[in-house]
């Protein structure tokens, strides 16, 4: 069994693809979505785009889209995008894959949802991690988990049924990552794939 990268950039790894818009549907699963950096006053025609190509088989989930307190787009239309987001993944029964930066306080108002929420990359502090948990996200580490020690001590405390692992954009071996995972937790590496693969089958398979 491989390890599941969960969010990831690189087409040969085996996960969830982040698919780029310009670009043909892959053979692999992926996932469709507007990143907030990525707004730009054709915003309406990607979005038709995304949710043409999401009815793809092998797209299983919307995103990464969500929120961004760092760039240059109105806040106002990066919320009313990730509705849209929302709403449509609630429509064809999709989970999302969520970017946020400096901005959780506004994403636990989406909690509501009615598909699985994930955030990715998650590296914040240990309290904004288990507020994300108690309103029902699950979240995504990526390469902080090998080093940041307080984002370690959150992994070590969170259920491992609410965890996916993953590279995002950075060049490093998923298997590492798993690893110091099972290390931290515990838990072994053999039960942690288990795991996270089956984590991917309920957020996929929801309802
Ligand atoms: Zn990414």
């Amino acid at each position: 069994m491989d390890f599941l990268d969960f969010h990831h950039h690189k087409q040969n790894k085996t996960g969830i693809y982040n698919l780029n818009l310009s670009e043909v549907i892959p053979q692999g699963n992926f996932s469709a979505g507007l990143h907030p950096k990525d707004i730009s006053e054709n915003w309406k025609s990607d979005f038709d785009k995304i949710k043409e190509i999401s009815l793809s088989k092998n797209c299983l989930a919307i995103g990464e889209c969500g929120l961004d307190g760092l760039i240059n787009i109105d806040e106002n239309l990066q919320n009313e995008i990730f509705q849209n987001h929302i709403s449509w993944a609630e429509e064809i029964k999709k989970p999302i894959i969520i970017h946020c930066v400096r901005r959780f306080s506004q994403i636990l108002h989406y909690k509501k949802a009615k598909v699985p929420l994930v955030i990715h990359g998650f590296n914040k502090k240990e309290n904004i991690g288990k507020e994300l948990l108690e309103a029902g996200f699950y979240l995504s580490f990526g390469k902080a988990g090998l080093d940041n020690l307080s984002l370690q001590k959150l992994i070590k405390d969170f259920p491992v049924q609410k965890m996916f692992l993953e590279t995002d954009d950075a060049d490093f071996d998923i298997a590492e990552l798993y690893e110091k995972v099972s290390e931290i937790k515990s838990i072994s590496l053999e039960n942690l794939k288990t795991q996270i693969w089956e984590n991917l089958e309920n957020v996929v398979n929801y309802g």
